[in-house]
């Protein structure tokens, strides 16, 4: 896949649109944000408008997430509109101005955004983040403390702070190249990835003791219901994380959370260590993600929910075993 030159994509462009996907994780947020605070340096006298629905409170610890617009004008046009760590669909309120922009640029590491949904597509499903993709189309000249800290927001929390798979050795070599900007990555490790909220951690425990294995032990799955997020007071943000921590459980490969977001319809989040690829789970009933996390809305009662994405799985196991 060929590169990006921003400078010159955004070059006479008086109107710059940025947007990433709905339910904006840490990576979408550190991205849309890298990217606004870098072109606002490079491209001189462009006006650059990030629109996300509104993010979590943790991230307003970056240089403009105050400046986020959350209601786009849908009569607004823009010459240069960027759609991050998504295709096109998962712009929520901002895909209109994406599709009439004058240029849409689309940069990802999805793999379920196999094509891009751009005039010009930067999808790179080996790299870790959509943060590390937007750090390498940077010059170093415009590079400053602010734009490093909200790449290697991006990157922590897709990877789980250098953790998982997708972490290459590119992806160490710019987290070093990162910290040498002189921002307190200690403290935004600890407040944006592994500090909760009292009732975060409560509803954490809830999912946890209420989780249920089965295929021997080679799955687990947990669910909230509606009633319990109004009963503790949390909203999805809150349950971030908690995919994750089931995953860890000794001897199982393939993780599932679901969170009720309608009368039978439930969000599912996938996790998986080694065998089952549930970007094709999640790829069977509409959604996508990457071959370890993925995720997908589905409708029905939580057991035909289940037993739906039961036998998804019990094919990956299947090729694998
Ligand atoms: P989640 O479980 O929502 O944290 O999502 C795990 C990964 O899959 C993230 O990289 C998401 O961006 C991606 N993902 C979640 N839902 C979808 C979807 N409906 N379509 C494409 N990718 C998704
Ligand atoms: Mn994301
Ligand atoms: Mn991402």
């Amino acid at each position: 896949m060929q590169t990006l030159d921003l400078e010159k994509i955004c070059c006479g462009a008086e109107k710059i649109g940025i947007s990433g996907h709905i339910r904006p994780d840490g990576d979408c947020v550190g991205s849309c944000i890298a990217l606004s605070l870098y072109l606002k340096k490079a491209v001189k006298g462009a006006e650059v408008t990030v629109f996300l629905e509104k993010p979590a409170d943790i991230y307003n610890c970056l240089k403009g997430a105050e400046e986020i617009s959350t209601k786009p004008d849908e009569a607004e046009r823009f010459d240069v509109f960027f759609a991050l760590d998504c295709s096109a669909d998962r712009l929520g309120a901002a895909q209109k101005l994406f599709e009439q922009a004058g240029k849409r640029i689309n940069i990802d590491h999805h793999i379920s955004n196999e094509y891009g949904c751009g005039d010009e597509n930067y999808v790179v499903p080996s790299a870790s983040s959509t943060s590390e993709l937007v750090y390498g189309l940077m010059k170093r000249e415009y590079l400053d403390a602010d734009i490093a800290k909200a790449v290697y927001l991006g990157i922590i929390h897709d990877t789980g702070v250098f953790q998982y798979s997708n972490t290459s050795p590119e992806t160490m070599r710019i987290g070093a190249e990162l910290i040498g900007y002189g921002f307190d990555f200690t403290k935004l490790i600890e407040e944006t990835f592994y500090e909760k909220t009292y009732v975060q951690n409560q509803i954490l425990g809830r999912a946890l003791l209420e989780s249920v294995m089965f295929m021997d032990g080679r799955c687990i799955v947990s669910v909230i219901e509606k009633k319990t997020m109004d009963f503790y007071g949390v909203t999805p943000q809150d349950l971030d994380g908690i995919v994750s921590q089931l995953r860890n459980t000794k001897g199982v490969d393939c993780a599932v959370f679901l969170y009720q977001t309608g009368i039978l319809e439930y969000k599912v989040s996938l996790r998986s260590n080694e065998k089952v690829n549930v970007a094709e789970v999640a790829g069977y009933f509409g959604g996508g993600g990457h071959v370890r996390a993925a995720g997908c809305t589905m409708s029905g009662t939580y057991h035909d929910v289940i037993n739906n994405l039961s036998r998804q799985i019990e094919k990956q196991f299947e090729k694998k075993d």
